[in-house]
C-alpha cells in the first residue's frame, strides 16, 4: 500500500494548500505517513513571499533527489507559490520532480494529477475500498482546529509583495460551501474554524438572494452548533471598519485577536508600498477594535530596510508599534522579488543596515510580548488543549500549565501564574 507526505513551507494559506493536495490522493488509495522517508509520493507546496523562503523550497527539493531516485515508483509532486514563479525553470533543474503544479492552479490540481499521474497512483493505491475518503492531518497539529480557505488571490498590489503574481485575481469561494465545509469539519470534530484568504475580510459572496460581506460571514458561521472558537487569517487593515468590529464583539464564537499587519510607521513608505492605508489610519482601528472589544490581542506584520528607508523612517516604525501595542509581531527584512513593482527599484538599505533595523525592531517586539503576557498574571482563561499540557487561550496566547494535561480539543481553566518567553504558563483550574 502506497504512503503520502506532505510538506507545507511557508504561510498558513500553503499549510491549507498542503493538506488540499494530499486530499484526492489520499481518497485515490495512499495511506498518510508522518516519515518522508517511508513515504512513496511526497507533496511539497513551497513559498516564495521571500528569497530565503524559495531557497529552503530549492534545497528541499534537492534534498529528496537520492529519496525519488531510489526507487522509480516513487512520486514527487512541487506545488504552491515558487511552483508558479519558477514553473519551467524548476522542471529543467530538477528532473526528479514528477509534476510541478503552480499556486494558480490548486482548484485545478486533482484533474492536473489524474491527467499527470493517475496510472502511477492506481500503481500505489492497491487496496482502494479500504481507505476511501481519507483525511490529512490537520495542518494546525491540532485535530481539534480545521483550516478552511475562504477566498484565494489578491487583487491588492502592494509593490513589494510576490502574491497577487502568483496567486492571481481574488476569488471567493461559495457561501454555501464554505457553511458545507465548517459543518463537515465540525462534525469531524473540530472545535476551532481559521478561515483563510490573503485579505480574507475583503471577502464578497451571496445567500439566499442577500449580498455577504466577510462580517456577516462570520454570523453564518457564528450560528453553527458545535462552534467553539472562529479566527481568520490574513486580515487587510483597509477592509478592517465599524461593521467587522460589531461583528467580532457580537459573535460568541469569534476570538478576541486580530492580525493587524502594518508594514510601516511612515506614511512616506505606506504610500511607496501601495498599502491604502496611512499610519493614522491603521491606529484608528486599532482604536476602533479596542472600542468594541474590550482586551482584544493585536499582531502586527513589519518591513525593515524597504527601498529609500531614512532612519527617520525607521524611528516612525518604532513609534507606530509602540502605540499600536502588539502582543506579537512578524518582522522581515525586505527582499525584492521578481516581478514586483519595488523590485525595479534599487536595494538601497545596506545587509547590515536591514540586519540592525530587524535586531532593533525585534528587541522592541520582546518588550511589548513581555509586558502583554506578564500582563495577565491572575487571570482565568478557557484554553483550548492542542496537546497535553498546552493549548490556545481565545486571544491567541500560547500556554502550558502544570495539573491535568486535558485531551487535545478539551477546553480547560487555567489561571496564569508568569510567563516564559512567548508563552503564558499556569495552573489548571479545577472548579
Ligand atoms: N496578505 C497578507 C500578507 C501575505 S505575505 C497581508 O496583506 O497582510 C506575509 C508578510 O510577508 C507580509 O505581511 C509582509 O510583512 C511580508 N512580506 C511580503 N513580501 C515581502 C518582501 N518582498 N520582503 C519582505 N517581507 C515581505
Ligand atoms: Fe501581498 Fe499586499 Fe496582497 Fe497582502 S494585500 S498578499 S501584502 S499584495
Amino acid at each position: 500500500m502506497g504512503k503520502l507526505h506532505a510538506i507545507a513551507l511557508g504561510c498558513q494559506m500553503s499549510a491549507a494548500d498542503g493538506a488540499e493536495l494530499a486530499e484526492p490522493l489520499l481518497r485515490r488509495g495512499l495511506r498518510w505517513t508522518d516519515s518522508p522517508q517511508e513515504a512513496d509520493a511526497i507533496v511539497i507546496a513551497t513559498c516564495t513571499v521571500r528569497q530565503h523562503a524559495e531557497d529552503r523550497a530549492l534545497s528541499l527539493i534537492g534534498s529528496l533527489k537520492p529519496w525519488r531516485e531510489a526507487d522509480e515508483r516513487r512520486v514527487l509532486i512541487v506545488s504552491g507559490c515558487a511552483a508558479e514563479r519558477l514553473k519551467g525553470w524548476l522542471q529543467e533543474r530538477f528532473p526528479h520532480v514528477d509534476l510541478v503544479v503552480g499556486a494558480k492552479s490548486v482548484e485545478d490540481y486533482p484533474k492536473l494529477v489524474e491527467q499527470a499521474l493517475g496510472r502511477r497512483f492506481d500503481a500505489l493505491a492497491e487496496n482502494l475500498e479500504a481507505f476511501g475518503a481519507a483525511r490529512a492531518p490537520s495542518p494546525t497539529g491540532s485535530p481539534a482546529t480545521a483550516f478552511l480557505t475562504i477566498m484565494r488571490g489578491c487583487n491588492y498590489s502592494c509593490s513589494y509583495c510576490i502574491v497577487p503574481a502568483v496567486r492571481g485575481r481574488e476569488l471567493y469561494r461559495p457561501v454555501e460551501a464554505i457553511l458545507e465545509e465548517a459543518r463537515r469539519r465540525l462534525d469531524e470534530g473540530a472545535r476551532e474554524l481559521m478561515l483563510l484568504g490573503q485579505t480574507v475580510n475583503s471577502y464578497r459572496g451571496e445567500h439566499k438572494g442577500r449580498p455577504v460581506r466577510f462580517a456577516e460571514l462570520l454570523r453564518l458561521l457564528d450560528a453553527l452548533p458545535g462552534l467553539k472558537r472562529l479566527r481568520f487569517m490574513s486580515p487587510h487593515p483597509f477592509f478592517v471598519d465599524e461593521r467587522l468590529a460589531r461583528a467580532m464583539a457580537e459573535c460568541r464564537s469569534v476570538c478576541p485577536q486580530l492580525h493587524l499587519p502594518a508594514q510601516s510607521g511612515s506614511d512616506r513608505l505606506l504610500k511607496l508600498m501601495r498599502r491604502n492605508y496611512t499610519r493614522g489610519e491603521l491606529l484608528r482601528k486599532a482604536q476602533l477594535l479596542r472600542r468594541h472589544l474590550p482586551g482584544v490581542v493585536l499582531s502586527t506584520d513589519v518591513i525593515v530596510g524597504f527601498p529609500t528607508e531614512t532612519d527617520e523612517d525607521f524611528e516612525m516604525t518604532l513609534t507606530m508599534l509602540e502605540e499600536l501595542a502588539p502582543a506579537s509581531a512578524y518582522c522581515f527584512k525586505y527582499s525584492p522579488r521578481q516581478p514586483t513593482e519595488a523590485a525595479l527599484w534599487p536595494d538601497d538599505c545596506p545587509p547590515s543596515l536591514k540586519e540592525e533595523r530587524l535586531a532593533r525592531l525585534n528587541e522592541a517586539v520582546d518588550r511589548l510580548t513581555e509586558a502583554s503576557l506578564l500582563a495577565q498574571r491572575g487571570r482565568r482563561f478557557e484554553v483550548l488543549v492542542e496537546q497535553g499540557g498546552f493549548g490556545r487561550t481565545p486571544e491567541g496566547y500560547k500556554a502550558r500549565w502544570n495539573g491535568a494535561a486535558g485531551l487535545p480539543g478539551e477546553l480547560v481553566s487555567v489561571r496564569v501564574t508568569g510567563a516564559s518567553r512567548r508563552t503564558l504558563l499556569g495552573e489548571r483550574d479545577e472548579r
